[in-house]
């Protein structure tokens, strides 16, 4: 077994360790050296986002997890019902200065860096968790204490 592999893109001879592992490859490899694999991986992302996004999601889930748990605690909810299915919950900023955050930290995920860096108890004054219905209803100026769906327990 030698040490080296042609690469199948730009086709030079390079040592194996330029190459990912690969279960299925010749030499456990992969067909392109890892400077063609990113090139092409990189070009496959511009030409068609959606399977990266989709990769990323579970990871953008993991992270926003620590966020809700940053504002919200052990067991994150809706601050006016119980709801807490962590896909459905929404950041909200108590003091309606989302648009100006906004425009100040860029995208929304770079909201959620700039949440982890504060402490709690800062984060928790500025920001306050609510699920999609009552966080929309907020924002469109419609009473959320008429939008109490269940009442919470205890
Ligand atoms: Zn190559
Ligand atoms: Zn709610």
């Amino acid at each position: 077994m030698t040490n080296t592999k042609v690469c199948s893109s730009c086709g030079r001879e390079l040592p194996l360790d330029q190459f990912h592992r690969s279960r299925e490859g010749i030499q456990a490899r992969r067909a392109k050296c890892k400077e063609c694999r990113l090139a092409h991986v990189a070009h496959l992302r511009k030409i068609n986002p959606e399977p990266h996004r989709r990769a990323s999601l579970k990871h953008y889930y993991r992270f926003k997890d620590k966020v809700l748990r940053h504002i919200g605690g052990e067991h994150p909810q809706c601050a006016v019902c119980p709801f807490d299915m962590p896909e459905l919950l929404e950041i909200d900023h108590i003091n309606n200065d989302g648009k100006e955050d906004r425009r100040k930290v860029g995208a929304v995920s770079k909201i959620y860096y700039v949440i982890l860096k504060m402490s709690e108890e800062e984060a928790r004054k500025r920001y306050q968790l609510l699920c999609v219905l009552h966080h929309k209803a907020k924002t469109k100026g419609i009473n959320v204490d008429n939008l109490m769906i269940v009442r919470r327990a205890s």
